[in-house]
């Protein structure tokens, strides 16, 4: 078994080190996320400026030379919320909206959205496509200014959240009564990764601290949902995984 790493209230064995940061099973926490947990005022800037410049300076490219299959995605999302919900119940609120791709889908499916997006040149893309948007984090603070909404959606942002669990709480008071939370994350640490690491010698190409701090797969995200107050109704996964049944077979 490999060594423990103690840090502030986190504790947990060592999975790797990257870039100065260690990647532990943290015990209290239930999932695995890099110490140091870097502060918001040290991801301030990353997210207000850089993000979109220097790490994602194509992400629009890209999503477009995607679009196709984006559309089918996004369309599944808002068909299984209105499956879900009555019919009057189409207000939305997508956190970390980025360029806006997600909500303009909602808005030409008939929904209310509002976005909330730190990055100055995501909401400015946002903003020029008529889109609603609070620019800022989602904290206590902003929150209260947002109203509440018969869906949160929260793609690819928890995996970036130095609290995670409460921006879990932050979201479920947004939430109107019976309402849904989506949450997306990457699956890091999986079995093709695993393979690769032992098998051909790869490095953990997914260890990227300061932007990735938590790394969960369904299991640690069920029981961090389920802690904070969410039942959970609904698990996908874009490619295989490994399921093990209840009875073990
Ligand atoms: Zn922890």
């Amino acid at each position: 078994m490999s060594e423990m790493r103690v840090w502030q209230n986190h504790r947990g064995h060592l999975l790797d080190t990257v870039k100065g940061f260690d990647v532990i099973e943290c015990e209290p926490c239930g999932f695995k996320h890099i110490i140091p947990i870097p502060t918001i005022d040290e991801l301030e800037v990353v997210y207000r400026q850089e993000y979109y410049s220097l790490e994602k300076p194509l992400y629009l490219e890209r999503h477009k030379e995607d679009l196709e299959w984006w559309n089918l995605v996004y369309s599944e999302r808002y068909d299984t919320f209105e499956e879900l919900l009555p019919p009057h119940r189409r207000r939305i609120l997508d956190v970390g909206s980025g360029p806006g791709l997600f909500l303009i889908h909602g808005e030409q499916q008939g929904w209310q959205t509002l976005g909330i997006e730190p990055s100055t040149q995501a909401a400015a893309h946002s903003c020029g496509l008529g889109l609603e948007i609070v620019q800022d984090f989602l904290t206590e603070q902003t929150a209260k200014q947002l109203g509440t909404f018969d869906v949160v959606h929260m793609s690819e942002v928890l995996e970036h959240i130095p609290d995670p669990r409460g921006m879990l709480n932050i979201a479920r008071s947004l939430l109107a009564p019976e309402g849904l939370i989506c949450v997306v994350v990457p699956s890091d640490y999986n079995p093709f990764q695993q393979v690769l690491r032992t098998a051909c010698g790869y490095k953990p190409w997914w260890v990227a601290p300061p932007h990735h701090i938590n790394f969960f797969d369904f299991e640690s995200l069920s029981h961090l949902l389920s802690s904070t107050g969410f039942g959970i109704v609904l698990r996908e996964a874009t490619y295989p995984h490994r399921h093990v049944p209840a009875d073990g077979r």
